[in-house]
């Protein structure tokens, strides 16, 4: 369905949770609340987003594979939406575990985040010596088979930014494409710490445009590389006008835009799926024309709240 200012959106991002076994700085900010939908309860919700158009439904959170009934959700949603694809975007801590069961619930696509290469750093980034587990998630999502694996990486300057070369070395080692998305201002900091696209493609003149794109991304490429680099540029070049995104948060609020505070609380209208659609249908009608990070009131809430 298009929204008031023609947009067609036909996106769903799902947070399942606020919690994490994670703690990036950049992200995640005091106590999760832990009053998630069901997989039942999101079941419901994903038909009433399919009836209003949604193809594509991506679960994210908080992080996903936290929740023990991941899978359950995952094939709920199929059943439920039949959306095109079904993607997962994780810190892929718990992936190795968790893909095949991933993939038999009907999962097509994960996104992996990973922000540096150098163990000492992962662990001061995300609290966690992790990176071998997350390096073993990332092979294993390889091995077994989804349609499309993806590396996401934000770049902080003076905390991983110097790592850079090496994670898009990942593209080279790995068929997989890499992407760096711009740091956004939130609760959790991040101003003066962004390295803006164009200054990462100075720092890389191999880097040769490929004028593929892929929602928000735009790709390049380079010689003997086996995937693509891109760049998600939400604060030096912002894509409001063609975003094709709403979400559902993990409490059953639905959020028209990230950049946005509006949330329509529609958990309360459960399991009436008559009344859930028609209120669905009027809040893609009020999703505001786009962000304004560069003022300094318009700063978002943590990702781990929204689902990044
Ligand atoms: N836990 C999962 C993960 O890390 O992929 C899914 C949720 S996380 C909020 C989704 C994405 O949001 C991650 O790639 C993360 O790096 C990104 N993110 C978090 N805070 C951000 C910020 N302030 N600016 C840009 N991206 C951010
Ligand atoms: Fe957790 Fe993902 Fe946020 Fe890191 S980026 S704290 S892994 S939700």
């Amino acid at each position: 369905m298009k929204d008031n200012l023609g947009r067609e959106i036909n996106y769903l991002r799902i947070s399942v949770t606020q919690r994490c076994n994670f703690r990036c700085a950049y992200c995640s900010v005091g106590y999760p609340d832990e009053n998630e939908l069901s997989p039942a309860e999101i079941a419901v919700f994903a038909r009433a987003f399919a009836r209003a158009g949604i193809k594509k439904i991506r679960l994210t959170g908080g992080e996903p594979l936290v929740r023990d009934d991941i899978t359950e959700i995952a094939f709920a949603v199929k059943e439920a939406a039949s959306p095109e694809i079904i993607a997962v975007t994780t810190n892929g801590y718990l992936l190795e575990k968790k893909a095949q069961d991933l993939k038999k619930a009907g999962v097509g696509a994960v996104n992996i985040s990973v922000d540096t290469l150098d163990r000492e750093c992962f662990r001061r980034m995300t609290g966690k010596d992790a990176l071998e587990a997350v390096t073993a998630g990332l092979e294993k999502a390889l091995e077994t088979g989804f349609e499309r694996v993806k590396i996401n990486t934000v770049l902080i300057r003076g905390v991983n930014d110097d790592g850079a070369e090496r994670l898009l070395c990942l593209a080279k080692k790995y068929p997989v494409d890499v992407r760096f998305i711009e740091l956004m201002p939130t609760e959790s900091g991040g101003e003066n710490k962004l390295v803006t696209s164009a200054e990462l493609l100075s720092r890389f003149p191999f880097l040769c445009p490929s004028y593929e794109r892929d929602g928000a991304a735009v790709y390049y490429r380079a010689d003997g590389f086996r995937g693509r680099v891109g760049f998600i540029s939400p604060v030096s070049k912002k894509f409001c006008g063609s975003c094709n995104r709403i979400r559902l948060l993990s409490n059953g609020a639905v959020k028209p835009c990230l950049g946005q505070n509006d949330v329509y609380d529609l958990r309360k209208l459960l399991p009436d799926e008559e009344r859930l659609y028609s209120e669905i249908c009027s809040v893609i009608q009020k999703k505001p024309a786009g962000h304004h990070f560069e003022d300094p009131s318009g700063k978002l809430s943590s990702m781990n709240k929204i689902g990044g």
